[in-house]
């Protein structure tokens, strides 16, 4: 039988997400559930994959499916396509597996020609209905399908208001409509040399090849790659009947959740316009009325709304996000699909709807998607630093936290600031998709137009930074690089602060400081734990990091990187007077020097940690990256040193290498210079032993020696350490609990963990080198070129940021084993970034890692992940 690209809404339902798309596959269950869904079809997402696959066209056996559901929907639904006297109208849009909200192409109001507008003014009595539907259609699939640009219309369309001295669209006569239309039509033939095409039927294959191609437009490509949605994908095509909610004042149209999506609160919250199409309520270009009007004004579809939402949530057990029209007083459901939420709705609906008894605590755990606690993470305006500033506008809390920051009125200017390290709130009089990539780098979003349900509360919301919408006092002044605020004007540049909680905006900067956890954010933590079978430690070097990253929840350090304790100012003096050093007595000076350093923060550290484990990775990077550079701080130290320029640039240039990443770094330094590894390990038990002593608190720290990839190597360390260790623990009357283990990221290590296990108390995977020496991809310089990978599906993506679990994850498996072949139960962590990368997390559960490490501000995303992994991997 031939393949099935189409589908009728009646024929799927919410399983067949990956065919149908999220958008598709909701339609078809709410039309299974009883729901008034206008009827259509769904192409799927695999006639798009075919559609690249044959050059970009809709393959004759898909149209030809595509035409024979168009005949069943006509049946469906008592119309017909291009009929005047009774027309079907269409909706083309996009709907792929995840929500990418306004990142591709739709076409409304499809089938209309001349003679079906006429036809369509004559059965609805609504000559102007009928004209203002065609001329969006027209400027609609111009843009769109002709990827024309706009300037042309919208001048026709600015210049029929001018002269008919109106403000709205609407307010357009008849007669002003229909000459528009003819305006339009002329303006189509003078840029594509053809006339507006008049079969309905071309119409919309055109449409259903525009939707498809959209996938791989510009903002898409940017969307799914912070996303992580692979390009294979596709997205489906839903084909719908119109139903409009421009037929006058009983007619309109909305977006609504079933909770409040902003704080959680569970009431039915969204916005809604009269006499109007569905794009004029999310462009922000009018204010909308919420759904307490919608109460008031239309008590019997709000209480039909209020039946729709309960069953959703019934079947899907989460909170949903729907857009509805009203057609003469008669609701429609368009859409229904689990609602975007900011973090603490998400926490605060996922227990609610546990104690309801609506889903179990497993439920509510992966309802959360881990990412988004990265929203409660970030700063809020200290409450005493507040009360000294006065707001001076108010707009919508749109999405909670603090921004402070300069202003940027455009994108471009963000991404600028962001490269100097300067923080921005972007300020724009409504955003639109375009404006995506600023709006993640920036610190908050304000806008001047647009409701709760507008692209920049949404995308805001989504993407957990902080947004204050709908400011009616702000003006934008594009022009002049301004704006203005009740009277105020403030330049592009200047300091403003936004509370995206309260709405407020302040004409300063204000402190912001650092998030805790409590409240709903404590009570799914406490869940998480409870079914996390990886644990979650830190990568942590100071004692400030390290306490951060205990109040964040992590259950130790996985990784103490002993050489970012050097690159301050007066220490990194003494490092260089070490590595310059041309005699011993030069060198033990320095030493001593570092010594005395690293027993302060390791006693710190120590303390901080109250009995936690803390791997300590001894020093690891290229010594060259500790030299002066340029000719001034090597005269510096030469004159420090007691020795000539000359003398010591000359061993400095020494020092330089070609490949530093793969030359003189890790347990290479500490053969080299085997008073490295002394002085670190007596740093560690010296402080360890001050902590035990003086202050009565457990240590436990594990020395983690890097990049070994002979067990020889680790041996040759291994013994340094030991002996170094034992002569403290004796001179001082007290054993410390230490390890000695290594870290996995040279693939050599992995290939032979068998031997290396044997000499290592546990191992852990520098998955950053290994990724980087596995793929032999420069870890500084791969960025480059993967981008190209990505867009030509070479990689899926990033193998910095999620591990590669076909050859990087390979080599872990394989390590693991063979360790616990010998050692049962045998310690392995994970200390690269992907640590902290849920997917990566998943994994980790799966090869059966004890712990991942990670940056402190991750802690909490990862011990969600934890928590999922071992729910979904039962
Ligand atoms: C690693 O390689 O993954 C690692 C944690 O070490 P570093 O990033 O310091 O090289
Ligand atoms: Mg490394």
């Amino acid at each position: 039988m031939a393949k099935k690209y189409v589908y009728l809404f009646k024929e799927g339902n919410a399983n067949m997400r990956n065919l149908l798309g999220g958008k598709g596959a909701n339609l078809a269950q709410m039309t299974s559930l009883g729901m008034p869904v206008p009827q259509g079809f769904v192409v799927t997402t695999e006639a798009c994959t075919r559609y690249y696959k044959d050059n970009e066209t809709l393959a004759g056996d898909i149209r030809l499916q595509i035409l024979k559901a168009l005949s069943k929907t006509e049946k469906i639904t008592g119309q017909t396509l291009g009929d005047p006297k009774n027309p079907l109208l269409l909706s083309v849009r996009s709907g792929a597996r995840a929500s990418m909200p306004g990142m591709m192409d739709s076409v409304l109001n499809l089938g209309i020609n001349d003679e079906v507008a006429e036809g369509l003014a004559q059965i609805s009595g609504n000559k102007k209905f009928a004209y203002d539907s065609y001329r969006r259609f027209i400027q609609m699939f111009s843009n769109v399908v002709k990827s024309a640009d706009m300037s042309l219309f919208e001048e026709a369309l600015h210049n029929a208001k001018k002269n008919a001295k109106v403000e709205k669209d609407m307010d357009l006569s008849e007669q002003q409509l229909f000459d528009l239309v003819k305006e339009y039509k002329a303006i189509y033939k003078k840029l594509f040399k053809q006339d507006f095409p008049q079969q309905p039927i071309e119409q919309l294959f055109e449409a259903v090849n525009a939707v498809f191609r959209s996938w791989n437009n510009e903002r898409a490509i940017f969307y799914r790659k912070i996303n992580n949605i692979p390009a294979e994908w596709g997205t489906a095509v839903n084909v719908q009947q119109m139903v409009f909610g421009n037929k006058g004042e009983t007619s309109g149209t909305g977006v609504a959740f079933s909770r409040n999506p902003v704080n959680g609160t569970n009431e039915i919250f969204g916005e809604y316009l009269m006499n109007a199409q569905g794009e004029d309520v999310v462009s922000g270009v009018r204010t909308p009325s919420s759904m307490k009007e919608l109460e008031q004004e239309n008590p019997s579809v709000y209480a039909q709304l209020v039946k729709i939402f309960k069953k959703l949530e019934n079947y899907y057990k989460d909170m949903q996000d729907i857009e509805f029209t009203i057609e003469n007083g008669k609701l429609y459901m368009l859409q229904c699909r689990n609602g975007k939420r900011t973090a603490p709705a998400a926490l605060k609906i996922a227990i609610d709807m546990v104690n309801e008894g609506l889903i179990s605590k497993k439920e509510a755990l992966l309802q959360i998607d881990p990412k988004t606690l990265d929203g409660l993470l970030h700063p809020t305006f200290n409450s005493n630093e507040l009360k000294k500033h006065k707001p001076i506008a108010t707009g919508l809390a749109a999405s909670p936290g603090a921004g402070s920051g300069v202003i940027a009125l455009t994108k471009d200017k963000v991404l600028e600031l962001k490269k100097k390290n300067i923080k921005s709130i972007l300020v724009r009089s409504e955003t639109s998709p375009e404006d995506i990539e600023g709006m993640s780098a920036s610190e908050g979003v304000l806008t001047a137009t647009g409701g709760m349900t507008s692209h920049a509360a949404v995308v805001a919301r989504g993407m957990g930074i902080c947004c204050v919408a709908g400011c009616s006092a702000l003006t934008v002044d594009a022009k002049n690089k301004c704006i203005k605020i009740n009277g105020k004007t403030i330049k592009e540049g200047e300091e403003i602060a936004i509370d995206g909680t309260t709405g407020n905006v302040y004409a300063e900067g204000i402190v912001t400081e650092e998030a805790k956890i409590t409240g709903d954010f404590a009570t799914i933590m406490a869940w998480a734990e409870e079914y996390a079978k990886v644990g979650v430690r830190a990568n942590a070097d100071t004692e400030r990091d390290v306490k951060r990253a205990i109040e964040l929840g992590a259950t130790g350090v996985g990784l103490c990187r002993t050489e970012h304790m050097f690159f301050e100012d007066t220490r990194i003096k003494s490092i260089r007077e070490m590595i310059l050093s041309t005699n011993e007595d030069e060198r033990a000076k320095a030493i001593k020097k570092l010594l005395g350093y690293q027993k302060t923060d390791f006693t710190a550290i120590f303390k901080a940690l109250q009995g936690r484990p803390c791997t300590i990775r001894f020093i690891d990077p290229p010594l060259h990256e500790f030299l002066p550079h340029t000719k001034k701080e090597i005269e510096e130290l030469a004159k420090d040193m007691g020795k000539s320029y000359e003398e010591l640039n000359k061993i400095a240039e020494g020092l330089k290498e070609f490949n530093p990443m793969m030359g003189f770094r890790g347990c290479r330094l500490s053969i080299v210079m085997p008073e490295l590894a002394k002085m670190q390990t007596t740093a560690v038990i010296e402080s360890a032993i001050e902590v035990i002593k003086k202050h009565n608190i457990e240590v436990h720290p594990e020395i983690m020696v890097p990049l070994v990839g002979d067990v020889k190597e680790l041996v040759y360390v291994k013994n340094i350490i030991n002996e170094t260790a034992k002569e403290i623990m004796a001179k001082e009357g007290v054993d410390v609990a230490y390890a000695v283990g290594t870290m996995i990221e040279v693939p050599r290590a992995a290939i032979t963990a068998d031997k290396i296990a044997k000499e290592a108390d546990f191992f852990s995977f520098g998955t950053n080198d290994l990724t980087q020496m596995t793929f032999g991809f420069s870890r500084d310089d791969a960025g480059k070129f993967l981008g190209e990978y990505y867009s030509k599906h070479i990689l899926p993506s990033d193998p910095f940021v999620s591990i590669d679990e076909e050859g990087v994850g390979y080599l872990m498996q394989k390590s693991i084993n063979s360790a616990r072949q010998l050692k049962k139960n045998f310690k392995c962590g994970i200390c690269g970034e992907q640590g902290g990368d849920p997917q990566s997390v998943n994994f980790a559960h799966k090869i059966g890692i004890t712990y991942v490490s990670c940056s402190p501000y991750r802690v909490p995303i990862a011990k969600l992940a934890a928590a999922h992994a071992a729910i979904k991997n039962k």
